[in-house]
């Protein structure tokens, strides 16, 4: 068998493994790249890329419905093709997954296309398009995470899909049933039904996106009433079973629902199996997360994990962070990762965006906070773009006025959060974002107001009656 030696070995060319490699070649190091499947991992290939491409052309017919009476559009006329919206997604990943594959070849990283699992701390087997054994003296795993499957409701990924088989729908459900409300359920539930498909999510727990605190599941519940999502919340699903004309959803209880196309979006499996780890020792958590430090450094010397298979936040930009921090770390740098600015988006429409702490977070980590919230009703620029629902809220920490975090549900809501991002990374007060100016009329000028409000000194919300 072929033996290869390098500085580095990065398991997984994902956000995190191929963002590392990028950082690593830069420090003058040599390094290969193991990929098993597509370069770009779920991201690109079967996350981020594809729903986002998906979704903005549905808000498109979206806007064209709603706005339809308005602009005097006749709303018959409005009937996309899905196949079309398929191929274009299709498009744009094939696009990105080259583009990807020429920068890493501009900087010169060495892809290996196959399967690694480690033989000892410092030495990889690779299997499948090609063979051979790898030398490294640090290794970083980046092998991401895959849909969970749950033996009671197996998928056959033509009736009963996953999140990454319903991508290749190329026509669409009449009813589709989703098996979790989580961020993934809700981002598929929204597309969908904006594409005129009739949805009912079926959740376990109390709420739909019941993690990221109350106001912002309220608001999302809400807005998906108002397009007739169906949301049935502790119902616990037993089985789907096909039948002649659809699928039949039997839940706990003895109640059934019927439907064309089911998706079962539960969760995701964090890839640790199959990689020898217990062979080398790698500890692992209870829920097969690898255990990492600060520095993404695993129990075992040399030996790095970063993204998804930490177990941390499963976002795509988290696990390029942490390649940074693991290629800095290489490098000789003393860096260290933090959680506590990392803005998370939930591409519904609308859109729905956060960072730091919710009012309760803040609240159990014993600070006394306040909340400023401005509704997106009286904003000028949301009005004249007819984008009225939703709202911005900034929590801080009343003694200090410290932004501890900050919410968005509405129009541009991913755009918006960016300022609340560097807001919270820099620790910065409120008052620096009372005394930004910002552009009339813009979204952003929602912050300015919230900002205000926390202070108690609105501009363009009457003023609180003193009791
Ligand atoms: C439907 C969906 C939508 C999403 N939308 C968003 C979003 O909008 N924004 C966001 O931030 N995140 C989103 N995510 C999450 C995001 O895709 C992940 O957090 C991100 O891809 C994790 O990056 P990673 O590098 O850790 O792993 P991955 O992207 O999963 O890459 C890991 C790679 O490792 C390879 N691999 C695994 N094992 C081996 C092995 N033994 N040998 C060789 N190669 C191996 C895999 O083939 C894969 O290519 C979404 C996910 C899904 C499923």
């Amino acid at each position: 068998m072929d033996q290869k030696k390098y500085d580095i070995a990065i398991i997984g060319a994902g956000p995190g493994g191929y963002v590392a490699a990028i950082k690593l070649i830069q420090g003058n190091k040599t390094v290969c790249l193991i990929e098993k499947q597509f370069v770009g991992g779920t991201c690109l290939n079967v996350g981020c890329i594809p729903t986002k491409t998906l979704l903005s052309d549905a808000d498109l017919v979206y806007k064209a419905t709603a706005h339809a009476d308005l602009l005097g559009i006749d709303k018959e006329a409005i009937c996309p093709k899905y196949i079309k919206m398929k191929q274009r997604k299709d498009s744009v990943v094939e696009k990105m997954r080259k583009g990807l594959q020429g920068l890493l070849q501009s900087n010169q990283i060495t892809i290996l296309h196959g399967q690694a699992e480690f033989i000892s701390p410092k030495e990889l087997k690779i299997t499948g398009e090609e063979t051979c054994k790898i030398e490294a003296e640090q290794i970083i795993i980046a092998t991401g995470s895959e849909p969970l499957d749950i033996p009671s409701l197996p998928c056959d990924h033509q009736f009963v899909c996953n999140s990454t088989s319903i991508l290749e729908l190329s026509e669409l459900p009449k009813v589709l049933v989703i098996v979790g409300g989580g961020y993934i359920g809700c981002e598929f539930a929204s597309l969908f039904a904006d594409l005129n498909v009739k949805v009912i999510i079926l959740e376990a727990l109390g709420s739909i996106v019941i993690n990221q605190g109350k106001s912002i599941s309220d608001a999302l519940t809400h807005a998906f009433h108002k397009k007739d999502i169906e949301i049935q919340t502790n119902v616990k699903v037993i089985g789907i079973d096909k039948q002649e004309s659809g699928l039949r959803v039997r839940l706990e209880g003895g109640k059934e629902l019927f439907c064309d196309k089911a998706l079962i979006a539960i969760g995701r499996k964090l890839i640790s199996n199959g990689l020898g780890l217990e062979k080398i020792g790698v500890v692992l958590d209870k829920k097969g997360a690898i255990v990492v430090n600060e520095k993404m450094q695993t129990n075992l010397d040399g030996i790095y994990a970063i993204g998804d298979v930490t177990g941390k936040n499963l976002l795509a930009h988290v696990a390029s962070h942490q390649g940074i921090i693991a290629a800095d770390t290489i490098l000789g740098k003393t860096v260290e990762m933090r959680y506590n600015a990392i803005p998370a988006v939930i591409f519904t429409n609308p859109e729905i965006a956060m960072v730091g702490m919710t009012f309760e977070e803040a609240e159990k980590a014993g600070f006394t906070p306040a909340i400023g919230k401005f509704p997106f009703q009286a904003l000028g620029k949301a009005v004249a773009s007819a984008k009225t629902d939703g709202f911005a809220q900034i929590i801080i920490d009343k003694s200090t006025g410290q932004i501890l975090g900050a919410q968005v549900v509405g129009s541009e809501a991913s755009t918006l959060i960016a300022e609340m991002g560097l807001a919270i990374a820099q620790e910065l007060t409120i008052d620096c974002i009372v005394d930004t100016i910002h552009a009339h009329p813009t979204l952003p000028e929602a912050w300015y107001e919230a900002a205000l409000l926390a202070n108690e000194m609105p501009l363009h919300l009457p003023p609180k009656r003193k009791s």
